[in-house]
């Protein structure tokens, strides 16, 4: 926190603090080799988070007070400290600190670290999960009211609103609609279906955050397992029709889904092509595929 190693307990502030102006990051840690045992840690996508952090921060008139390999060095000091050897979890945050000067703004700069329990993996249990979902009355908020591709703590307000409202109603989660009217995101995710042998993703412009794992995911299942990708706009009654569905992200990795208001995909959960990528993924997150490890950084 702000420099230093800090424990949560004591990484205290002022509960006058703006921390609702603040943006943050989810980033994960896996480990080498097998992502279901104990090891060394690699971040995935430590590149696209950083900058998309640093993006996120000018939009809401923020400043980063280091550069990005201090972030990198801090992160790895973190995790160090906590003496991790299973997955985890990196969040930082970034807010401005309570009483500073608008003409002379500071800022908290805070990188929580904890562990977390994967979907993925080789035999486990928690991917075949039964997942309903349902498409949220509310809409996903447009990027010309508060941008979406910003990952800012205000926008999951919206996002708790259609959480909210799916488990009211019974279901595990839901998925927006963007201000248009076509299929957007989940509410911490992003979403992909297969139709017809094609794993299909909305585009950036239907109001969705520009996910990292979405873009790898486009690379390697077009390039490596040879399916063909189109990020294309598709409509609700598109949706239902699939003949699978699933969240990609990096709380979701890679997360089937059973139905959507009660439609439900295909005869086999989960479907083929989304525990191919699935497994895929947990390779490339295990640094098991050489052509992917790029996108894998040490701890
Ligand atoms: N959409 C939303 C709203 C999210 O919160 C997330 C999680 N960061 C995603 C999509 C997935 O993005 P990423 O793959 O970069 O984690």
């Amino acid at each position: 926190m702000n420099g230093e190693i800090v424990e949560t307990e004591r990484a205290l502030v002022s509960a006058m603090e703006p921390i609702h102006l603040g943006i943050f990051e989810g980033i994960k840690a896996y480990v080498e080799g097998d992502i279901l045992d104990e090891g060394n840690l690699n971040i995935i996508g430590w590149k696209p988070h950083i900058d998309r952090l640093w993006r996120s921060a000018d939009v809401n008139g923020l400043k980063i007070p280091y550069i990005k390999e201090e972030m990198l060095e801090a992160t790895r000091e973190t995790v160090k400290a906590n003496g991790f050897k299973t997955n985890v979890y990196i969040q930082p945050r970034i807010w401005p600190k309570a009483g500073a000067s608008r003409s002379n703004p500071e800022f908290h700069v805070v990188i929580p670290t904890w562990k977390f329990d994967t979907l993925l993996g080789r035999g486990n249990p928690r991917f075949n999960a039964e997942r309903r979902y349902i498409v949220s009355s509310w809409r996903r908020i447009a990027s010309d009211a508060m941008p979406p591709q910003a990952k800012s703590w205000a926008n999951y307000a919206n996002s708790g609103l259609a959480s909210r409202e799916a488990r009211r109603y019974g279901y595990d989660g839901a998925i927006f609609l963007d201000n248009r009217g076509f299929v957007c995101e989940a509410t911490v995710a992003c979403l992909m279906v297969v139709r017809n042998g094609r794993v299909i993703t909305p585009p950036v412009t239907a109001s969705l955050l520009e996910s990292v794992t979405r873009g790898f995911l486009i690379e390697f299942i077009a390039e490596d397992l040879g399916i063909p990708v189109e990020v294309k706009d598709f409509t609700r009654v598109e949706l239902y029709a699939s003949d699978e569905a699933f969240l990609c992200g990096t709380g979701g990795e890679v997360t089937p889904i059973t139905s959507v208001d009660g439609f439900k995909f295909g005869d086999v959960y989960p479907g083929p092509i989304t525990t191919k990528v699935a497994e895929y993924y947990s390779d490339v997150l295990a640094g098991k595929v050489g052509k992917r490890k790029g996108w894998l950084t040490s701890v």
